[in-house]
């Protein structure tokens, strides 16, 4: 069942190459967006995996893990949390940087959104690097609350995202559908 999820997600996934900049293979879900049966499963899955780990709450990550966690988030009857980059949310936050391969960027949560007590399903797209991930995942430890595990529609196996994450998950689970 879980093999036929997979086959129907990834068939509405399409590779776009030298999308934004030559040598990068963007992995485009817009099409997986436009279709109802294929978001609903992908909702669903989701939805089981944070439930089965025992979030509390959703966090989604900017800015397709909006698109993907908000009705993850509804479906599993759990608020849904923005990570955002940096300067976007108006409240008193907490900031997390981290490296890019040139440079550096900052990701902020709401510091009234998350705190002891809480338990968090991270949602993305893409585990690319890994960073970006990680990085959330440093941000919420940081608000007190604990990290049910971080859940993506895909990995890119290539890049060691996997390892990365996993060192900042310390055994929580990565679920890539
Ligand atoms: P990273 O921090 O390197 O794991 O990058 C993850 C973020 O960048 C995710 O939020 C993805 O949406 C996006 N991303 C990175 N690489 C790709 C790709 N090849 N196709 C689509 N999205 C990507």
């Amino acid at each position: 069942e879980v093999a036929d999820v997979s086959e129907l997600l990834l068939s509405h996934i399409r590779d776009v190459p030298d999308h934004p900049k030559p040598g990068v293979m963007f992995k485009d879900i817009t099409p997986l967006l436009a279709d109802p049966a294929a978001f609903a499963a992908l909702t669903d899955t989701l939805a089981a995996l944070s439930t089965r780990h025992g979030a509390t709450k959703i966090v989604g990550l900017e800015a397709r893990g909006f698109i993907l966690g908000a009705p993850v988030a509804i479906r599993a009857g759990l608020g849904f949390i923005p990570v955002r980059k940096a300067g976007k949310l108006p409240g008193a936050t907490l900031r997390q940087s981290y490296d890019l391969e040139y440079g550096s960027a900052e990701i902020e949560v709401h510091a009234e959104d998350l705190a002891a007590g809480d338990r968090v399903m991270v949602i993305d797209d893409v585990l690319a690097t890994g960073g970006t991930a990680a990085a959330s995942v440093d941000l919420i430890r940081r608000s007190g609350a604990q990290v049910a595990g971080v859940a993506v529609l895909m990995e890119l196996g290539f890049l060691d995202g996997r390892q990365k994450l996993e060192r900042a998950l310390e055994g929580a689970p990565l679920e890539a559908l």
